[in-house]
């Protein structure tokens, strides 16, 4: 009946209104931790299976709130994906993992690739150039720096997103597909992208090896990563069933647990001294 609409209704708006208030006030936290040092980046290394040497990190960002703690990116980043505030995330992002590179440059540390996410949102043309001064300002050589763009960047409007692509890789700078097979973009479109790395989404990892299709999506990303001449590596490897599996089915680099969390600036430099030491 009417009485039972109208309190559903009722009952609807102030759910949204909370809704949009948690929003605002995560928005504005945000900013203010923009502005404040709030945030930092965390690396988690990634691994050649050949040798388990590190070979790069990928910097992931975390929140570090006077009262919350430390804030996973999940909690702030899709709403900032929505928002817009995600393009000055980006680039507090891209600042502060070439300023550690720097560090780890000028400290005589092996050049290791940081991979950096990147957004759909951040993917504009403007991208190319940012990343090319930021190289320069911090005496960077592109070979440290790699980018990590989903399928979702993709699906917008492939020729413009082709353009920047390709003005990104023209720089020296390395192109890596997050979260492969997960999305709805085409395979013919695949070979058009300049990748250097397609990256098997860890929902596959997980099911590797008991679960039969998952163990085929891996193979199968592969042996196309193998044809269209792309490196390959698996993120969220756990297990050493996975790892033996993703090794023997042709897999060039695994990230995940088994081998290290995400660590802050300070234990990735111990891990990777100790493992160039090694
Ligand atoms: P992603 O890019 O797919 O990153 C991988 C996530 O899986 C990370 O979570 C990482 O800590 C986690 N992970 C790695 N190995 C394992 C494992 O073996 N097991 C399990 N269970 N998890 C593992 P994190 O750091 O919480 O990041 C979540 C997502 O937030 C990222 O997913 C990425 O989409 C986004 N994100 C993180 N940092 C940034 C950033 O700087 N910019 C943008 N645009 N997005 C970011
Ligand atoms: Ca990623
Ligand atoms: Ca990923
Ligand atoms: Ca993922």
């Amino acid at each position: 009946g009417g009485d039972s609409d109208a309190e559903h209704v009722a009952f609807y708006s102030r759910d949204m209104n909370q809704g949009m208030q948690e929003r605002m006030r995560i928005e504005t936290g945000l900013r203010q931790a923009l502005g404040s040092g709030q945030l930092e980046l965390h690396y988690q290394p990634k691994f050649s299976i050949a040798d388990s040497k590190i070979i790069g990190a990928e910097a992931l960002v975390r929140w570090r709130h006077p009262e919350r703690g430390l804030v996973p990116p999940a909690e702030f980043i899709p709403l900032a994906e929505a928002t817009g505030l995600v393009v000055q995330v980006g680039e507090w992002v891209l600042e502060a993992a070439c300023a550690q590179a720097q560090t780890w440059k000028d400290a005589g540390l092996p050049p290791i690739r940081l991979a950096v996410n990147v957004s759909a949102r951040e993917f504009t043309s403007a991208l190319p150039g940012r990343v090319k001064e930021t190289l320069e300002r911090y005496g960077l050589e592109p070979c440290w720096l790699e980018l990590e763009i989903t399928e979702s960047t993709l699906m917008h409007n492939i020729d413009r997103v082709i353009g920047i692509m390709d003005r990104i890789t023209a720089l020296g700078v390395t192109l890596s597909l997050d979260d492969f097979g997960t999305g709805y973009s085409s395979l013919s479109y695949l070979k058009r992208f300049p990748i250097d790395t397609l990256k098997i989404d860890r929902s596959f990892t997980t099911g590797i090896p008991s679960d039969a299709s998952d163990c085929a999506i891996a193979s199968t990303i592969i042996s196309i990563a193998q044809q269209l001449n792309h490196k390959v590596i698996a993120e969220g490897v756990e297990t050493v069933e996975q790892l033996a599996f993703l090794k023997d089915s042709g897999c060039d680099e695994v990230q995940g647990y088994l081998f290290s969390k995400p660590l802050p600036a300070s234990e990735f430099e111990k891990a990777l001294r100790e493992d160039w030491l090694a």
